[in-house]
């Protein structure tokens, strides 16, 4: 299936604040070991 996101989560420069997390008005973010990762989304 094809994505509909794009992927712009640089993993190496995330700080883990959680700021994407809470603002996203999809819940697309999920905090792994303090690094956010985009769910898979299958819509
Ligand atoms: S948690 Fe989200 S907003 Fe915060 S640094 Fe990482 S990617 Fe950026």
């Amino acid at each position: 299936m094809e994505e509909k996101f794009i992927k712009i989560i640089n993993k190496n420069e995330c700080t883990g604040c959680r700021a994407c997390e809470q603002v996203c008005p999809v819940n697309a973010i999920t905090m792994k070991e303090d690094i956010a990762h985009l769910k898979e989304l299958h819509i």
